[in-house]
């Protein structure tokens, strides 16, 4: 049994702030970081955050007076303190029924340690809204409107949850204290228990003409919008957080949160590769060997790609800062152009003998050429587009 009061070195009756106090002291005393970290130090310095842990709070110290420990594991009854002079081992046997509604009082809400009823009123629950957007709209921002359904006060009550012109009345059951208080006699002696008020669920009044609109929960389901500014650099699976944009709470609750996830399209013409666009560029043959200057469309509007003379197919040119823009950042990624050199199938007669005038120049007629096991760069470019 853990006598908490013998742990922190203060009497039963000590204040809330004696006991703060005693913490202070009892903690900085015994901590592993100052005597070393020894099994017995840490098993000390437990044992007084656990005693504080009870003391401290209103609903448990209670509950610890009453003979109930409620850090014992498995909502055991422990010991009593100082008040309940019981071993362990007969209050075990002790009215256990009281015992869990004690402390189930406890966990429901507070009502066995706090006097005050409960509240109608709580904060709403966070939401998640997914969207589509465009590559382009991640590369550069966007600003959008995103309509949603969600609960929104109600406008008839404006959360009050009563009808115009009414009032919640108070109690007469247990007069608007939210619990009914009852003695129980046990082993430990006679206990008091406070159990939720069953005429008005402990909320201490009564809605005796809940509003029309909302049937008394002071919000309603709808659609509302929102203006969004997603940052340029977002990628799908993101996030961002609207504050109190997320469902209203019942009863004139504070808003939960809204959470936005992005989901990405694909662009026919380009691939994301983090910061980095990526796009294939087929240009012909001729234009490799000899170097053109070409006018591609990029996101950014009409760009020339220099193309060197002698490029070879696969060769990756580097377009500086046409790429994604970087979150939170006011730089850019690039685009990088792969070049896909494309050879000729449709030979005319004459273009057929240009070309073999060509190979017997540089004596390629009969090239020679060995079998090689590298994959070259272009099996790694198509993997890499293909996301293998
Ligand atoms: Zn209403
Ligand atoms: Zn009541």
């Amino acid at each position: 049994m853990n006598d908490y009061y013998a742990t922190l070195g203060v009497a039963k009756g000590a204040s809330a702030e004696d006991i703060k106090l005693a913490y202070r002291r009892a903690s900085r005393a015994h901590h592993p970081d100052i005597v070393g970290h020894t099994p017995a130090a840490e098993e000390e310095f437990k044992r007084i955050n656990a005693a504080f842990e009870v003391l401290s709070d209103p609903k448990k110290r209670e509950l610890y007076d009453l003979g109930v420990d409620p850090l014992a594991p498995g909502g055991g009854a422990a010991g009593g303190a100082g008040a309940n002079p019981f071993g362990g081992f007969s209050a075990s046997f002790a009215g256990f029924g009281d015992v869990f509604e004690a402390m189930f009082n406890a966990a429901a809400g507070g009502s066995a340690g706090q006097a005050g009823p409960l509240s109608r009123s709580s904060r709403g629950r966070d939401q998640l809204e997914r969207i589509s957007i465009e590559l382009k709209e991640a590369v550069f921002g966007v600003a959008k409107e995103i309509t949603y359904s969600t609960y929104l006060t109600c406008g008839g009550c404006g959360g009050s949850c009563c009808a115009p012109g009414t009032a919640p009345q108070t109690c007469s059951a247990c007069r608007g204290r939210g619990v009914r208080e009852r003695l129980v006699r046990s082993l430990l002696g006679t206990v008091r228990t406070m159990d939720p008020c069953r005429q008005c669920q402990g909320f201490g009044n009564i809605i005796a003409s809940p509003c029309p609109e909302c049937s008394g929960q002071g919000r309603v389901r709808g659609l509302t919008s929102v203006e969004v500014q997603i940052p340029a650099g977002v990628d799908s699976g993101n996030r961002l957080r609207m504050t109190g944009r997320g469902e209203a709470g019942p009863a004139g609750g504070p808003p939960a949160d809204l959470y936005i996830e992005f989901k990405v399209k694909r662009h026919p013409d380009f691939v994301r590769d983090g910061d980095d666009l990526v796009a294939t560029l087929p240009i012909p043959m001729t234009a490799a060997a000899l170097g053109a200057a070409i006018v591609v469309e990029t996101l950014d509007g009409p760009r020339e790609v220099g193309i060197r003379p002698g490029s070879q197919p696969g060769a990756v040119i580097t377009l500086e800062g046409l790429g994604v823009g970087r979150l939170n950042q006011k730089t850019r990624g690039d685009l990088l152009v792969h070049l896909d050199v494309q050879v000729p199938t449709d030979l005319d007669d004459s273009q057929r003998e240009l070309l073999r005038r060509l190979a017997l120049e540089r004596h390629e007629e009969r090239p020679e050429a060995r079998l090689a096991s590298t994959g070259g760069v272009f099996s790694r470019l198509k993997d890499k587009l293909t996301g293998r």
